[in-house]
């Protein structure tokens, strides 16, 4: 039993193949995963359909795929704090360890940064192997949906908990899983009332579950830069948490954010945007946090403590568990665009 199954891009075109590759070795400070659960992530639908990100970044043949949980098979000889039959989540970036950002203890932007699934291979597969440093143990009774999905889930936990939101008025821009799960955390975390922006019906009502106090579809209420800031008073909300990265959004979040407000930015723009720097920036006061992977591992650290005493319920989010051999239905529901009813969806090996 040397070989497993894999969901691999072989040519650089759009789809991707399931196919039988050999199961990887850990090298002494890595390692193996029995995968059990894997989610498909924004990331893997644009390598799938192969767009000009991918294009410039990803190199066939790969495995890809970089959030997961699984059982740990085999340690390499250096690894002290994991062992085999340990249950863990993958964190997705892999820090060097030795640059002065490392050292400054902000691995998760590391200098030498990598990231699984992307630049190296991914765990769209039986078996994946991932350095010690990014292993994550999980309590054994943690659902395999749930412990697969923490990758994201961290984004929005640093997103939504990186500025003070106690008590706070807040706009999340995007309904995908990133601005859903952020609307959970930010609930959690006390924010007085949640704007949540967005462009389809099935989402939006996702995120009224998971505690968005008003919800508002960009393409029907055209409007809503002036109702939210009628909203509050004429003030404008106090933080925007940005999660779709549309040029659009960026833009109406400095809109609709107060003078001396924080804007969280975590959506990636393809291409540059514009602003008025003067105007959106400056004389407003504004406050901006920039947004990139998990803390490692504060971010973990809060998360753990969220879900095990079950203040953040996840769950309605997670719309598709499907199984992993069946995962072209899974891209197939997320990259569909005119009846889209899907927000997370894991694969179960
Ligand atoms: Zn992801
Ligand atoms: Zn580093």
């Amino acid at each position: 039993m040397s070989k497993m199954k894999a969901i691999m891009k072989r040519e650089p075109k759009m789809g991707a193949e399931l196919v039988t590759v050999d199961i990887p070795e850990p090298s002494d400070s890595e390692v193996l995963v029995k995968v059990i659960a894997t989610s498909i992530c924004g990331t893997d639908a644009h390598i799938y359909k192969w767009d000009k990100w991918s294009q410039s970044r990803i190199k066939t043949p790969m495995v890809f795929g970089h959030e997961f949980a699984g059982e740990v098979v085999k340690v390499g000889k250096n690894v002290k704090g994991i062992k085999a039959g340990d249950f863990i989540s993958a964190e997705s970036h892999i820090p060097c360890g030795h640059c002065k950002v490392c050292k400054n203890g902000q691995m998760h932007i590391c200098t030498n940064l990598k990231i699984l699934g992307v630049d190296t291979q991914g765990c769209f597969a039986e078996y994946a192997v991932i350095p010690e440093i990014c292993a994550w143990k999980n309590n054994k009774d943690m659902p395999p949906h749930i412990a697969a999905i923490q990758e994201p889930l961290g984004n929005a936990v640093y997103t939504a908990l990186s500025t003070d939101i106690t008590g706070r008025s807040m706009a999340i821009f995007g309904d995908g899983p990133a601005g859903l799960f952020s609307t959970g955390v930010a609930n959690v975390g006390g924010a007085s009332r949640i704007f949540l922006l967005g462009t389809y019906e099935f989402n939006l009502n996702i995120g009224k579950r998971m505690g968005a106090t008003e919800t508002i579809n960009v393409f029907k209420e055209t409007d809503y830069v002036r109702k939210i800031i009628e909203a509050t008073d004429g003030d404008g909300v106090d933080v925007v948490l940005e999660m779709s990265g549309a040029e659009k959004a960026i833009q109406d979040g400095f809109r609709v954010l107060r003078k001396g407000g924080t804007f969280v930015a975590f959506g990636i723009p393809s291409d540059e945007i514009r602003l008025n720097f003067a105007e959106t920036l400056i004389f407003k006061g504004a406050n901006i946090i920039g947004i990139n992977g998990r803390e490692m591992f504060r971010t973990w650290i809060k998360m753990k403590e969220l879900l095990d005493s079950k203040k953040l319920n996840p769950e309605p989010v997670i719309t598709h568990q499907i199984p992993f051999d069946k995962f072209r239905d899974g891209f197939e529901l997320m990259l569909d665009t005119q009846d889209h009813k899907a927000a997370k969806i894991v694969m179960k090996l």
